[in-house]
């Protein structure tokens, strides 16, 4: 199996550490660096042709850090590159975290591994998740088993047809548990674990590049870990669904988001206790809501009542993220 499972994940890092020129490499970066924030899916299983599955990518010095990777995913990044981020070329996108497994910040997963590949990528994707990634890389694999044997001429006669690279399409997964996963010249990425309802593993994540640090919440419902984190980073990009919409849904729907998800109050009291420079609001949930499908929900689900309510008790810059910006 072209998976490669590293547990646990200090023995993924030993291979990505050089410590000493990664110091000497952020003095040196971080003169002329800027780290750019590209929302490529700010949506939810909801399928909202204006707001991709969930996707976020870090861009560093050209290199693209993805964080999620949900319904578009590829085509997004292509968009992106279109507008400029060269990090964003769909050959180059080779590094992604992963915050849970629902299938709406995933369904990009076979996308992610199959698409740049064909295109041209040589080098296998990199991808750290929570306990389970490993087993869905290697599903999808088996899934388009035949795919990749004809596109790679593993099946007599087809090789001269389509030749594509023999490495391109492998996924090294790296499962991993809280802390700090990852580190290169441009970015130490650390794992931090959230509540988001029934699964064992969630996790938002920090980056701290040489120039911005940024939190991003995942799926969760409120958690201190977001406080802890952030704690006057530079931007936390936070899920949210609004009190208007809970009020209305049912009692089942209502226990449903007080344990998977963060309202606007409580994310206005997180906000105010971490301090961000910005604060982004993705993710905009409306569960319960969104399948009713009445215009009064959709009134209290809109972006102009989230708005208002986090602007009642949060102080701070913020924003309502759409797909496609850069910040
Ligand atoms: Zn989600
Ligand atoms: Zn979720």
């Amino acid at each position: 199996m072209s998976t490669k499972k590293r547990m646990p994940f200090a023995l993924g890092l030993t291979l990505l550490l050089p410590l000493v020129s990664h110091a000497i490499a952020q003095v040196q970066s971080a003169a002329n660096s800027k780290t750019q924030i590209v929302l490529l899916g700010t949506g939810t299983p909801l399928p909202d042709p204006a707001r991709s599955g969930p996707c976020t990518a870090i861009v560093v010095n050209g290199i693209a850090y993805l964080v999620d990777f949900g319904t578009g995913v590829v085509r997004q990044a292509a968009a992106a590159s279109k507008k400029g981020v060269r990090g964003l070329e769909p050959i180059n996108l080779r590094i992604a975290f992963l915050t849970h497994l629902h299938s709406d910040h995933t369904l990009g997963f076979p996308d992610l591994i199959l698409t740049p590949w064909v295109v041209g990528r040589k080098e296998p994707l990199e991808v750290y998740g929570p306990p389970g990634t490993s087993a869905m890389a290697e599903h999808i694999l088996k899934a388009y088993a035949d795919d990749i044997d004809i596109r790679t001429g593993t099946k007599i006669g087809t090789g001269d047809m389509e030749p594509s690279h023999t490495a391109g399409y492998r996924v090294n997964v790296h499962e991993i548990l809280p802390g700090v996963v990852y580190r290169d010249q441009n970015v130490t990425v650390t794992a931090f674990a959230v509540h988001h309802g029934k699964w064992a593993h969630a996790y938002g994540y920090r980056f701290e590049t040489p120039d911005r640090t940024i939190v991003i919440s995942g799926d969760t419902s409120p958690d201190a870990a977001i406080v802890e984190n952030c704690h006057g980073c530079d931007v936390l990009i936070h899920e949210v669904y609004t009190q208007a919409s809970f009020d209305i849904v049912s009692s089942a729907w209502k226990q449903y988001r007080l344990a998977y998800h963060t309202s606007s109050k409580e994310l206005a009291g997180i906000a105010t206790k971490a301090r961000p420079g910005l604060l982004i609001l993705y993710h905009r949930a409306n569960p319960g809501c969104d399948q009713v499908r009445t215009e009064e929900c959709r009134e209290a689900g809109s972006e102009e009542q989230l708005l208002k309510e986090i602007r009642q008790s949060y102080q701070g810059k913020v924003v309502s993220g759409h797909d496609l910006e850069i910040y």
